[in-house]
C-alpha cells in the first residue's frame, strides 16, 4: 500500500443560527452559565472541534445507509469487511484488526476567521465570542418557569475547516464522494447540542478541493486545485462533478 495522492478540502463553516459546542464543565465555575461552549485556552474564543465535525458527519451516513452501517443498538458502526467504504473513510476501532491502511479522512478543528474574531470583538453583547441565550422550561403542573442560561456562538460567525483525504487505493477516490455527501447531510441537519429547538444550522461556503500527488510531497509541489472540479466553490457543485 502507497500513498497515491492527497486532497485537501478546505473553506469555511457558517453558522447560520447559534452554534453550541459543549465545552467543558469546569467552565461552567468561570462562566456562570448553564451550559458553556467549548474554548481554546490559549486564545479564550469558542473553536469546533475537528472530532466533532467528524463524529457528526460519520453518525449522518451511519442513518442515511441505515441498512449498510446503522448498528441496532445505535452504537458507532464498526465492522471487520477489508473494503467498508465507511470504515475505510473514517476509521474504525483498533480492536477490529482489520488491515485497511490509515484511515482515509482527517478533520482539522476550525477556528474562527478573522473577520469574525473583528464582529465579536466589536459586539457589547458577544463575551468571548458567545452571546448567553436564556430559555424557559415550564412546569407543567404549576406553570412556573425555570430559567437556564445556554452559551452560543453567534449567527453569523464563520470558522475556516480543513479535512485532509489520503487515496492508497483507487477505490479511494469513489470515497472521497462519501465526505461531500456527509457534508450536504450535515448543511441539513445541525452541528452540536440543542439542535431540535434551532441551534448549528450550518452552511460550508467557499469551498475549494485541491490535491498533491505523491510525487509533489517530493518536489515540494505545493496544494493545486483539482480540475475536474474547478469553478465549483459549494459543496453541491463540487459532489455533482466527482
Ligand atoms: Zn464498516
Amino acid at each position: 500500500m502507497e500513498l497515491i495522492k492527497n486532497y485537501l478540502i478546505r473553506g469555511k463553516i457558517v453558522c447560520e443560527t447559534g452554534l453550541h459546542i459543549g465545552g467543558l464543565s469546569e467552565a461552567l465555575k468561570i462562566g456562570g452559565t448553564d451550559s458553556p461552549v467549548i474554548m481554546n485556552r490559549m486564545t479564550n474564543k469558542p473553536y469546533i472541534p475537528g472530532s466533532s465535525i467528524k463524529g457528526k458527519m460519520r453518525s449522518l451516513l451511519e442513518l442515511k445507509h441505515g441498512n449498510l452501517w446503522l448498528h441496532p443498538d445505535g452504537k458507532v458502526h464498526s465492522c471487520k469487511d477489508l473494503n467498508c467504504n465507511l470504515c475505510v473513510s473514517f476509521g474504525r476501532s483498533a480492536t477490529d484488526d482489520v488491515k485497511s491502511g490509515p484511515t482515509r479522512l482527517i478533520v482539522r478543528d476550525s477556528h474562527p476567521t478573522l473577520e469574525t474574531i473583528e464582529k465579536w470583538d466589536n459586539n457589547d453583547d458577544v463575551l468571548h465570542g458567545t452571546e448567553v441565550k436564556g430559555e424557559n422550561v415550564l412546569n407543567r403542573l404549576t406553570s412556573s418557569a425555570n430559567p437556564r442560561f445556554i452559551e452560543r456562538v453567534p449567527a453569523g460567525s464563520a470558522f475556516g475547516f480543513e479535512m485532509v483525504f489520503s487515496i492508497y487505493d483507487p477505490a479511494d477516490e469513489d470515497r472521497l464522494k462519501l465526505v461531500f455527501e456527509a457534508m450536504t447531510l450535515l448543511e441539513d441537519n445541525y452541528l452540536g447540542g440543542y439542535g431540535s429547538r434551532g441551534s448549528g444550522k450550518i452552511t460550508f461556503s467557499d469551498i475549494e478541493l485541491l490535491e498533491k500527488i505523491s510525487d509533489d510531497y517530493k518536489t515540494g509541489k505545493d496544494w493545486h486545485p483539482y480540475e475536474k472540479v474547478s469553478g465549483a466553490d459549494s459543496v453541491h457543485e463540487i459532489l455533482e462533478r466527482l
